[in-house]
C-alpha cells in the first residue's frame, strides 16, 4: 500500500483567531478538490476551535502544536489530549525542535506524550533532527538513531500505525537553508531502518516520514518527489494561504 503523503502547517506562535479564520477562508478554495495528500493545519491553542469550525466538511484536518502527557492535573498553562479531542483536533505535533530547545523537552517526555496521544486516538507527528554542530561533527545518524529509539521506547508494533515522524534538521528550520532531497532521503532511510528494527519491517514500510526545514513553493516538488519523503511539515511558508497551497499542490 503506498503511503498517503501528509502536509502539515505549523503556524508556531503566529496568528490571532481572526487571522487564522481569514487564512482558512482564503486557503480552502485553493485546495478544494485536493485528495492526494492529507492536509493538516496546526494553529496555536487559542485558534484551534475557530479553525476546526472553519474547515468542517472540507477534508482539511486540524492539529495542535503540543500537548501534555497527562489526561488532566495540576499543570498550569498546559493542555491535555482529552481537551484536544473534545474540540475536534485530530493531530498533534510532538517534540518540535523549538520545544526541545526552549522548553527542555527530552526524548523521554516526548515518548510519554506519544503514548498518551496514541491512547487517545490523536495522530502524532513526532519530530526528530540534528543540530548543525552534530551534522558538522558527522553525528547525524547517531542522533537520529538515539532520538528515534528514545521517542518510540515501549511502543508496540500493534499500536504504531498512526505515528508520523517528521525529520527536521534543526539547521534548516526557519533559516532558509533546506536539506537537499538527497540529504533528507538519506536521513529518512536511517530513521525507517531503525523503525524496522524496533517495530518490524511492515510497520516501517507503512510509516510516514515527513521532511521539515524551509520547505517553500519552489523546493517542494524536488523534495516531495523523493520516494522516501512522505510529505512535509512547513513553518514559515505555511503562514500565507497562497504559499501553503502552492506547496500542497506541488
Ligand atoms: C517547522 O516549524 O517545523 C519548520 C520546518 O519551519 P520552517 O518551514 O519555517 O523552516
Amino acid at each position: 500500500m503506498p503511503r498517503k503523503p501528509l502536509i502539515a502547517a505549523n503556524w508556531k506562535m503566529y496568528k490571532t483567531p481572526a487571522q487564522a479564520q481569514e487564512f482558512t477562508r482564503n486557503f480552502l478554495p485553493l485546495v478544494a478538490n485536493h485528495t492526494r495528500d492529507e492536509i493538516v493545519l496546526c494553529p496555536s491553542f487559542t485558534s484551534l476551535s475557530v479553525v476546526i469550525a472553519a474547515v468542517t466538511g472540507s477534508g482539511v484536518a486540524v492539529g495542535a502544536q503540543n500537548m501534555h502527557f497527562a489526561d488532566e492535573g495540576a499543570y498550569t498553562g498546559e493542555t491535555s489530549p482529552l481537551m484536544l479531542k473534545a474540540i475536534g483536533a485530530t493531530h498533534v505535533i510532538l517534540g518540535h525542535s523549538e520545544r526541545r530547545q526552549y522548553f527542555g523537552e527530552t526524548d523521554e517526555i516526548i515518548n510519554k506524550k506519544l503514548k498518551t496521544a496514541l491512547q487517545h486516538g490523536l495522530i502524532p507527528i513526532v519530530c526528530v533532527g540534528e543540530v548543525l554542530a552534530e551534522r558538522e561533527a558527522g553525528k547525524t545518524d547517531e542522533v537520529l538513531l538515539r532520538q528515534t529509539r528514545g521517542v518510540l521506547a515501549g511502543i508496540t508494533s500493534a499500536e504504531a500505525a498512526p505515528i508520523v515522524i517528521a525529520y527536521e534538521p534543526v539547521w534548516a528550520i526557519g533559516t532558509g537553508k533546506t536539506a537537499t532531497p538527497q540529504i533528507a532521503s538519506d536521513a529518512h532511510k536511517v530513521i525507517r531502518g531503525e523503525v524496522a528494527k524496533l517495530l518490524g519491517p511492515a510497520v516501517a514500510e507503512a510509516m510516514r516520514i515527513l521532511y521539515g526545514g524551509s520547505v517553500k513553493p519552489d523546493n517542494a516538488t524536488a523534495l516531495m518527489s523523493e520516494t522516501e519523503i512522505d510529505g512535509g511539515l512547513v513553518g514559515g511558508a505555511s503562514l500565507d494561504p497562497q504559499s501553503f497551497a502552492k506547496i500542497v499542490n506541488y
